[in-house]
């Protein structure tokens, strides 16, 4: 169930959702995850709770608050919203934002951003930090953003948001306070930090990433585009957009383990009624029960 989420409020301003808007609660992290997303239109979502967003193939208000934005690709339909993103926040006087963005996009996003900045007749102030498959940035509160690799017809990355706690060894598990104290005045260690994938979001892509990109498997919650879900377009339709096909989740689906799993980048010839027609009746009922699609309502 959506509840309520803790809305940033600038001074009194509430913030605008679009209708439409798809909120999902993820009850394992305590935060939401929301958005709308219609490929080849418009692909954006937010954690607001981690002030993240995930893409601006436009910018309603409300993704404004967050000033991390992870673009995975230049498709207009993923980052044609950046310089509103940014004139949002200069408009609303909030700290410089950072953008992420694969490295091999920078140099003409920063062109097109210092053009609307001669247009408005002032720079935007913000920070763009060019990714490859790999990299990490902090996003705060213990998260790190970390790029991940996809297989696209232009440079594309995913992401994974992940925290790293430091927990006690497995051959430690059962061991007694007293055993513990000891080893630790003998110098032993006895923790070790671990990674936790909260989130990963695979970016426009074909399912090779499914076989090679571990992060998308184990993570909490997993974003994966599917932008065809049956046989009105073929496996073959969506190869030559650089696209994942239902049936390629099919063919993966035990591989599959996050505990959500949100179909994202689905096809406008589907209605969201359609899609969620389509994804009941053709899902592993067990998949099915962890499939939150980014859908209206
Ligand atoms: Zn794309």
């Amino acid at each position: 169930m959506a509840r309520p989420n803790s809305a940033t409020t600038l001074g009194h301003r509430p913030e605008l959702a679009p209708s439409g808007m798809a909120q999902i609660y993820l009850e394992r992290l305590g935060v939401h995850l929301e958005g709308q997303s219609v490929a080849g239109v418009e692909t954006w979502m937010r954690v607001p709770e981690w002030s993240l967003a995930l893409d601006v193939g436009r910018c309603p208000e409300l993704l404004s608050r967050c000033k991390h934005l992870a673009l995975t690709h230049a498709h207009m339909d993923h980052a044609g919203g950046l310089a509103q993103y940014l004139a949002m926040r200069q408009l609303y006087a909030l700290e410089a934002p950072t953008v992420y963005a694969p490295a091999q996009c920078c140099d003409e996003l920063r062109v097109i951003v210092d053009a609307w900045g001669r247009l408005h007749r002032r720079a935007f102030d913000w920070t763009l930090v060019g990714m490859q498959p790999g990299d990490e940035a902090p996003l705060g509160g213990g998260r790190w953003l970390r790029a991940l690799p996809a297989d696209h017809v232009v440079p594309a990355l995913g992401y994974a948001v992940l925290e790293r706690p430091r927990r006690r060894k497995a051959e430690f598990a059962s061991a007694t306070p007293r055993t513990l104290k000891t080893l630790a005045e003998e110098g032993v260690t006895i923790s070790e930090v671990t990674e936790r994938v909260l989130l990963a979001i695979s970016g426009d892509t074909l399912p090779t990433v499914l076989d090679r990109v571990p992060e998308l498997l184990t993570a909490e919650v997993v974003a994966m585009e599917t932008t065809f879900l049956d046989a009105r377009r073929t496996v073959a339709d969506a190869r030559i957009g650089g696209h994942t096909h239902l049936d390629d989740i099919i063919q993966r689906a035990d591989s599959i383990r996050p505990n959500v799993f949100v179909p994202y980048h689905i096809s406008q010839i589907y209605t969201p009624a359609a899609a969620r027609v389509a994804l009941s009746e053709r899902l592993p009922p067990e998949l099915l029960t962890r499939c939150r699609p980014l859908l209206p309502g």
